[in-house]
């Protein structure tokens, strides 16, 4: 097989050691004699693969015993409605921040539940950069606060943790969750579509207070109520079984491999690599702002945008796969996520600096 490296945005690569094993079990799971996609997930086997990957999760993230982790489906997006009809709690009001495209589209959703405060946004520099605390204009009436810790589109990472008081703080963390250690108990909600850094699609993971839960505003989809999971172990119905499957095995992965204090050490030397030569040129542009540089994605650009496609054709040549940026900015987007190897990091830059001693 050809060696490939992926750098979509998502779905994303995968370890590939989670992989072959996905694939030496993927039709007779620990000689059960099934698939873990055929076996009921009310089944002892299944069972037990869910409860381990929960337990995995909570130990990689040290998710604190009064917070509940629900497995749920629906994408990232559909928690855009799903934190506003759980969260309010009788209030009408809320405060978001606007980084970039999904803030914006977690703020268009929560505007038809409540009245929503952009508390700052980074609108005035093309979402290049995030608003510091200080900037802030947080209502202490609002039922939460929402923010974007990562900028998957704009390659935008919040790295220190907002502090809100006594109002919860809600994280969407689909294109950053695991990348490094964060602290769960300054957190009412997290919430992250599998896709980006965790497993295959199909997967949401929530990771809530137990004090919010249990408050949804009349007229909430029984599906869309954090009760009905938190009260069934999230079987209330059939939860994507395949996705957490694999995900459970990421994590295992993520164990062994040292758990999120080592992931940050990898992934700050890798998304160093990236950085460091695209500031050593004036080929190349990353439009982001030093301090909310994402380590997960990373935008650039061409100094002459009539070489995108003659850059992007050469590096498909070579397996460096999915570099087209995200059609709403253009230019290129790498996203190095944790199943990035190092290698592939290496590979990107000696072909960028290659391209560039013929283009330049
Ligand atoms: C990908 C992404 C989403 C949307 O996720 P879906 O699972 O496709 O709904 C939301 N927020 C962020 C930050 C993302 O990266």
């Amino acid at each position: 097989m050809r060696q490939i490296y992926n750098f979509s945005a998502g779905p994303a690569v995968l370890p590939k050691e989670v992989l072959q094993q996905v694939r030496s079990e993927l039709l007779d799971w620990h000689g059960c004699g099934m698939s873990v996609m055929e076996m009921s997930h009310r089944g002892k086997e299944y069972m037990a693969i869910q409860a381990e990957a929960e337990a995995d999760l909570r130990d990689l993230m040290e998710i604190p015993a009064h917070y509940k982790v629900l497995f749920l489906q629906g994408g990232a997006s559909s928690q855009f409605a799903a934190v506003p009809m759980n969260l309010l709690r009788g209030k009408t009001k809320a405060d978001y921040v606007n980084t970039g495209e999904w803030s914006k589209k977690a703020i268009a959703e929560a505007k038809r539940y409540c009245e929503v405060n952009v508390a700052a946004s980074s609108a005035d520099r093309n979402f290049s950069y995030a608003p510091t605390q200080d900037q802030w204009r947080l209502d202490p009436d609002a039922a939460y606060v929402h923010y974007t810790s990562n900028e998957t589109i704009g390659g935008v990472e919040i790295f220190w943790t907002p502090d809100t008081g006594k109002v919860p703080l809600v994280a969407d963390m689909s294109s950053h969750i695991l990348s490094r250690p964060i602290d769960v108990s300054k957190y009412g909600l997290i919430y992250a579509g599998a896709q980006k850094n965790i497993g295959p699609a199909g997967l949401t993971i929530v990771i809530v207070r137990e004090d919010l839960i249990g408050q949804s505003m009349p007229g909430t989809p029984t599906m869309f109520d954090y009760k009905t999971h938190a009260d069934n172990e999230s079987m209330y119905n059939t939860p994507p079984t395949f996705p957490i499957y694999v995900a459970g095995l990421v994590f295992k992965w993520l164990k062994a491999r040292g758990g999120l204090v080592e992931m940050e050490k990898i992934n700050i030397r890798k998304a160093a690599l990236l950085y460091d030569y695209l500031d050593s040129t004036d080929f190349y542009h990353c439009p982001t702002a030093r301090e909310n540089r994402s380590r997960m994605n990373i935008p650039f650009t061409l100094k002459d945008p009539s070489l995108d496609e003659a850059f992007l054709k050469g590096a498909q040549e070579r397996g460096l796969l999915q570099l087209k940026g995200h059609r709403s900015v253009g230019g290129m987007r790498a996203s190095i996520y944790n199943a990035m190897p190092e290698e592939g990091v290496r590979m990107l830059v000696e072909y960028m600096k290659e391209f560039e001693q013929k283009n330049g």
